[in-house]
Formats: C-alpha cells, sequence, structure tokens
C-alpha cells in the first residue's frame, strides 16, 4: 500500500482499539511532570513525532468532535501543512492559554520532552537542525528562497521540566518506552511502512491528502508557499482553508 485513504483510517481505528488501552498505560509508566518556565507551549512549535497508532487515536479524537468543530480541527491542521514552512506556526492543539487542546491523548513525543538528558535533547535539536537546511535546500531547487527566520528556526532544548518526587527516568529507561510504543504498531506493519515512509510520520500531510489527494496536496503546498513568500498573499491560503471540510 502508498497510500492511506479515509476507508484505511476508519478500518485502522477499529483494529487497533485493542492497543489505545496499552498505548494510555504505556504513558502512564512515565513520571509526572512540572513545567516551570514563564512561556508555556513555547515547545509546541511542530507537530510531534507519532507513532501509527498515535495517529489513529488522533483521528478517533477528531472523528468524535460535533461536526462543526471536526471541520474546524481539520482546517486548523490543514493551515499548519500549507503554510508551514514559510510560516512559523505552532501544533495545532495548541490552546490559546498556552496548555494542550489534547492533553489526555498527547503523544510519547511531548509527554517525554524535557524528561529526556540534556545531552540526549541536545543532540536532537542537532539533528532538526541539520534537517531543516536540507529543507531550505530542498524549497531552493524549486525556486522558492525560506524566510531565514521559520526556515531555521530551532528551540534549544528546554530544561524547565522537572519530575515529580524523584529523579527523572534515565535515557535508556525512556527508549525502552519509547520502543514499546512503536512495537504496538506491529499488528500493522503494512500501515505502519507507509505513514513512516510515505508521509513521513506527518499527521498533517496525511490529513491533507484525506482532504485533497496525495498529489494535490503536495501541488496545494507548492503554490500556497510560493504565494506567501513570493507574492505575501495569503489569499490561495485563505481559499483552500475556507472550502475544507472534514473527510469523516
Ligand atoms: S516543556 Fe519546557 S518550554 Fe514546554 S511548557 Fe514545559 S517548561 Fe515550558
Ligand atoms: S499535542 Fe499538545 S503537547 Fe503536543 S505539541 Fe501539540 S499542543 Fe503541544
Amino acid at each position: 500500500m502508498t497510500v492511506i485513504g479515509v476507508e484505511e483510517i476508519q478500518t485502522g481505528i477499529e483494529a487497533a482499539e485493542p492497543r489505545f488501552g496499552k498505548l494510555q498505560a504505556l504513558y502512564g509508566l512515565l513520571p509526572e511532570t512540572q513545567c516551570r518556565c514563564d512561556r508555556p507551549g513555547e515547545c509546541c512549535l511542530f507537530l510531534p513525532q507519532m507513532t501509527w497508532v498515535e495517529a489513529l487515536q488522533w483521528f478517533r479524537c477528531i472523528a468524535e468532535l460535533p461536526r462543526e468543530d471536526r471541520d474546524a480541527a481539520v482546517r486548523r491542521f490543514l493551515g499548519f501543512f500549507l503554510s508551514n514552512p514559510a510560516r512559523r506556526g505552532h501544533c495545532p492543539f495548541l490552546a490559546d492559554d498556552g496548555g494542550c487542546g489534547n492533553y489526555e491523548f498527547r503523544p510519547f513525543a511531548c509527554r517525554a520532552y524535557g524528561i529526556w538528558s540534556i545531552e540526549w535533547g541536545r543532540q536532537g535539536t542537532a539533528q532538526s537542525r541539520e534537517g531543516k537546511k536540507a529543507l531550505v535546500a530542498m524549497w531552493r531547487r524549486y525556486g522558492i528562497e525560506l524566510p531565514e527566520e521559520t526556515a531555521t528556526h530551532e528551540m534549544e532544548y528546554c530544561d524547565k521540566v522537572t519530575v515529580s518526587g524523584s529523579t527523572p527516568p534515565p535515557d535508556s529507561r525512556l527508549m525502552d518506552l519509547l520502543s514499546r510504543v512503536h512495537g504496538l504498531d506491529d499488528a500493522h506493519p503494512e500501515m505502519k511502512r507507509c505513514f513512516e515512509d510515505g508521509y513521513g510520520s506527518d499527521f498533517s500531510m496525511l490529513m491533507a491528502s484525506l482532504v485533497w489527494g496525495r498529489l494535490k496536496a503536495d501541488l496545494n503546498k507548492y503554490a500556497v508557499i510560493k504565494d506567501l513568500i513570493q507574492k505575501k498573499s495569503d489569499a490561495r491560503l485563505e481559499k483552500l482553508l475556507a472550502k475544507a471540510t472534514a473527510p469523516f
């Protein structure tokens, strides 16, 4: 399989139902944390990395919303997909007060952020910076020069998270839990591979593909980024979002 459609999402949610509880149980093995920064949500700049089962959990959350809220949620993901990286956005679930709008179902990546060691976090930040350089080069090949402040923006790994009542678990423990979270995808090998390889584990890309189809989603993004940067116009973005509705 190379393309995931609405039917695969619906059957995927049903098939993954027994694993949602296991996922929550694994999340429960992480320690309680407290944030000590004065800018909550600053770390929610991007969509978190997630597994296929975690993505299905998000689809289920959105599918259960009333129609109007569902459309609004889908549009937020489409807006993120289309305008990133021309604009500095944030995770579509980030609430106005800096809290998480989907706290109960936030992925492992969000839960473990700030608990990993500083060394591990800095390494991840460095890798992400390298990835952004590759992204800038890719858009340059398309004739588009991404703005410096959004293309290369990367926050330093946060050191303001404390673990309640105990010392933080070592990276080896977190890696073991992460591997068990990924292991829940093993029951759906074909979908896991397709989500990872075909969509880069990017929930917003998958959402856009469900709404417009894979190729059209990419073409829409190219046209929107070009307009945002070269014409300084968000008319196309607004028009696409105004017409979009939830595909499920
Ligand atoms: S993880 Fe860090 S940046 Fe994010 S809310 Fe917590 S303390 Fe603030
Ligand atoms: S899911 Fe919640 S915690 Fe994670 S990036 Fe989005 S808003 Fe932040």
